[in-house]
């Protein structure tokens, strides 16, 4: 098939007037500029940009979201909503999982999301034991990424102790835990899926030993396809102290210092950093997978972007909890915080630059790295995941082209994505998903249930 688009964001910049050829396997063929709108393409009604990557998602989360907003005797932080989170997940099944999973990612599509990291930890029934498929609940994440069109870079999560120096897991993470033979096992049941790209996810230093680290590193370096390694740190300032009292490092100097971070990893969140990590996980070539709306609700703190991004750090941006599902917004909150806390205005854009399109372009070639997926760009051998913006928007008329994002961005809307391509097929046309009605009737009977 062929679209013809009046603007599109191409890796240059916007550009007029332009035809994209796209192959059966979903795959863009030939970019060029037509002189006038060719018979046989198909005439998009706004202005054309390429889909954004969502890395780092926690799908089960999404049904928490608005549940943990009160006031209580105690102070309340990351680690009180953590408790909640683990009281609230052990009643997530597979179907639970499945029915909110497929509304999340039916939401995103909306939103303009093509594609999503799944950083699946939630493993085993709620008493702890592998389901007769232990691969069921990812199954289930699979099944939701199927239903909905969105493509998936499965992450399971390696999870084997509750805090630094190898500790015993705490009986609320009886469902996520391994040991690296049960998990070497499920990543092999995992096997890759057309479509598909399968990662690995040590969860964070505190939950996995150095060993285990190196050993998961290995299991990825094994396989012939590129194998992303996400892994959260850096979130709280607690969890920098305890890694400090145990190795005498915070956690991103210690990834730095102790494995091969490179090309492969994404670092979620890596929000708490001195100057010194920060340049050096910008040399590394690694993503930072910043989700600054969980972030702000969780009260993490505000990532160093200033630095990271004068060092040349990639960046890619993830829905985490699913308090915000809006690659805008959360593009918008990145260069917010970094306003409110330096008390500056375009700290991300330089020299005339738009910081609209400086950000959306960065969490495009950032998301596209840490997913392993050929996205991020109108350009010939990237998959067409795209997005028609709707110009007819009132936040959107009348903007010029250069403008379009900003106004995206840091305007008053939230509803300006029109139509929405994955891999070659429309997904979300004038806003709208053709399961929508069914995936929400059964999200709703799950959260009747859920929340009785
Ligand atoms: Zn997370």
């Amino acid at each position: 098939m062929k679209l013809f688009a009046r603007d599109a964001l191409l890796p240059t910049g916007w550009a007029r007037d332009i035809v994209i050829d796209i192959a059966g396997n979903g795959d863009i063929r030939a970019v060029d500029v037509a002189f006038a709108t060719p018979a046989d393409a198909e005439r998009v009604q706004g202005a054309l940009v390429p889909g954004m990557p969502n890395v780092h998602s926690h799908a089960f989360q999404r049904a928490l979201a608005g549940l943990t907003e009160r006031g209580g005797p105690r102070a309340d932080n990351f680690w009180t909503w953590r408790t909640e989170m683990y009281r609230f997940l052990e009643r997530i099944g597979p179907d639970e999982q499945e029915a909110i999973a497929t509304q999340l990612y039916l939401e995103m599509l909306r939103a303009g999301y093509t594609s999503v990291g799944e950083f699946h930890y939630l493993h085993h029934d709620p008493a702890g034991r592998p389901y007769a498929n232990p691969a069921e609940m990812a199954e289930r994440i699979r099944a939701a990424a199927a239903t909905t069109g969105i493509r998936l870079t499965l992450l399971p999560v390696f999870y084997a102790h509750s805090d630094f120096g190898g500790a015993s897991p705490l009986p609320a993470q009886r469902r996520f835990i391994h040991d690296t033979e049960s998990f070497r096992a499920l990543f092999g049941a995992l096997a890759r899926q057309p479509g598909e790209t399968l990662g690995i996810a040590p969860h964070s230093l505190r939950a996995v030993a150095p060993a285990e680290l190196a050993e998961l590193r290995e299991l990825a370096l094994a396989r012939e396809e590129r194998t992303p390694i996400h892994i959260h740190a850096a979130e709280q300032r607690r969890e920098v102290d305890d890694c400090t009292a145990w190795s005498g490092l915070p956690p991103v100097q210690w990834l730095l210092d102790n494995t091969d971070v490179d090309e492969r990893w994404c670092v979620v969140h890596a929000t708490h950093m001195e100057a010194k990590e920060a340049r050096g996980l910008a040399a590394t070539g690694a993503v930072a997978g910043l989700c600054p709306t969980t972030e702000a609700d969780l009260g993490d703190g505000v990532f160093p972007a200033a630095g990271y991004r004068a060092a040349r750090g990639r960046i890619g941006i993830g829905g985490d909890s699913h308090v915000g599902v809006d690659p805008l917004l959360e593009l918008r909150l990145v260069e917010a915080a970094q306003r409110l806390a330096l008390e500056k205005r375009n700290v991300l854009a330089r020299d005339g630059e738009s910081s609209g399109l400086v950000l959306y372009q960065a969490a495009l070639s950032g998301g596209a790295q840490a997913l392993a997926q050929p996205v991020g760009a109108i350009a010939v051998g990237r998959r067409a995941d795209l997005l028609v913006l709707d110009c007819d928007d009132p936040a959107l008329a009348e903007q010029a082209p250069a403008n379009l994002l900003d106004a995206a961005i840091f305007g008053p809307a939230r509803h300006v994505v029109r139509d929405v391509m994955v891999a070659g097929r429309w997904v979300i046309g004038e806003g709208h998903h053709a399961d929508e009605e069914a995936v929400l009737t059964r999200y709703r009977q799950t959260m009747k249930r859920l929340l009785a």
